[in-house]
């Protein structure tokens, strides 16, 4: 199922949570809502469910206008972060429970529920423990348990916030990856909240950059990492630098010196590149700044630098530097970026 969200505003008090916002979320896609907390990601997931209704804008199922929908007639499916698994029913009266409460006419035989529930455990690698109750569980077990509670009922779309998000680093790897075949293998539009870029990039078709209400960027992985639209989606998504410039027949100057480096944009800017995007250079045309701090990582060198400002505090960034450079803290050393966006000021 396509789901539409269409010019949708949530004003709470007086301050919108979320800002006229547009997505298309298409069928059988697995996509994630990725933003700082506060930036809206809950809140339009609750719009989409039907746990809010939207101040304006409009919420389409398809072709179905689904804006004045209960959440039961939108029959979506939910994981939150915290378990909310019933306690006092076993494994399989979990999953089950959303057929067996459905009213008779829609509700399939004792017998076709406990073949569904079997079926799911199954997806979930949990065949064995039905009888279990909640509390004999991992963490990751239960929100296996929980996804499949929200898959038995044949949702429209799979609504999941932050399902991953109480359970320690190996473990939410692990579900990451088995989240991306259990979707691969059933099939449903999935939507996913974090805030956790590399969840979000790794596990996502596309990604929605969330900013304060608004939508930033809507993008693959590669998208939003290789071509940010905005200084935000830049400085969010991995690491990066930025600094003031002025472009003026095409060359670009930092505080007034040529830098090297030529872009089409005219006027003032921010300059804002990767530091793995980077070379050093002997060139008198380059940026420079003062070594502070070097640390070695796996395959490769950071340098701190500080960068002279006019007697203001130094502006201070981050580039990747070769093993084999002579670079150590103290020495000043000459870069370009490789490649950079400006944003017009
Ligand atoms: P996120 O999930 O990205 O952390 P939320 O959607 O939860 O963000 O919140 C977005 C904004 O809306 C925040 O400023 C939050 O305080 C506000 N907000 C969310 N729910 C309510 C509510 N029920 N009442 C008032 N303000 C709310
Ligand atoms: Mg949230």
């Amino acid at each position: 199922m396509d789901v539409k969200v269409t010019n949708i505003t949530k004003q709470f008090d007086r301050f919108p949570a979320l800002d006229n916002v547009s997505l298309d979320i298409r069928s059988g896609e697995l996509i994630a809502l990725l933003g700082p907390s506060g930036s809206g990601k809950t809140t339009l997931l609750r719009l989409i469910a039907g746990l809010e209704q939207p101040t304006g804008g409009q919420i389409f199922f398809g072709d179905e206008d689904a804006s004045h929908r209960s959440v039961q007639e939108r029959n979506v499916g939910f994981v939150f972060q915290h378990y909310a698994l019933f306690r006092h029913m076993t494994v399989a009266d979990n999953i089950g429970f959303g057929l067996k409460v459905r009213p008779s006419s829609s509700r399939p035989a004792k017998s076709e529920i406990r073949k569904r529930v079997s079926d799911l455990l199954d997806m979930v690698h949990l065949s064995g423990l039905e009888s279990r109750y909640p509390n004999q569980l991992s963490g990751g077990q239960r929100q296996r348990v929980a996804l499949a509670r929200a898959v038995a009922i044949e949702p429209r779309v799979l609504l999941l916030d932050e399902p991953f998000g109480a359970l320690d680093a190996k473990v939410r790897k692990e579900l990451r990856r088995w989240l991306r075949e259990f979707h691969d293998r059933t099939g449903h539009t999935t939507v996913f909240v974090t805030h956790d870029q590399e969840e979000a990039l790794e596990l996502a078709d596309r990604v929605v950059v969330m900013s304060q209400g608004k939508i930033e960027q809507v993008g693959t992985a590669d998208d939003v990492y290789d071509t940010p639209n905005s200084p935000f989606v830049f400085s969010f998504i991995g690491e990066s630098s930025n600094l003031p410039v002025t472009i003026r027949d095409g060359h670009m100057l930092f505080q007034g010196e040529n830098i090297g480096i030529r872009d089409a944009c005219e006027g003032d800017g921010d300059l804002f590149f990767r530091p793995e995007d980077v070379v050093l250079t002997d060139d008198r045309d380059a940026l420079y700044g003062k070594v502070t701090i070097c640390r070695r990582l796996a395959g490769t060198r950071i340098a701190e630098l500080d960068i002279a400002n006019n007697g203001h505090e130094p502006h201070h960034l981050e580039i990747e530097v070769p093993l084999d450079a002579t670079v150590a803290v103290g020495n000043e050393v000459r870069f370009r970026p490789t490649r950079w966006k400006v944003f017009r000021k």
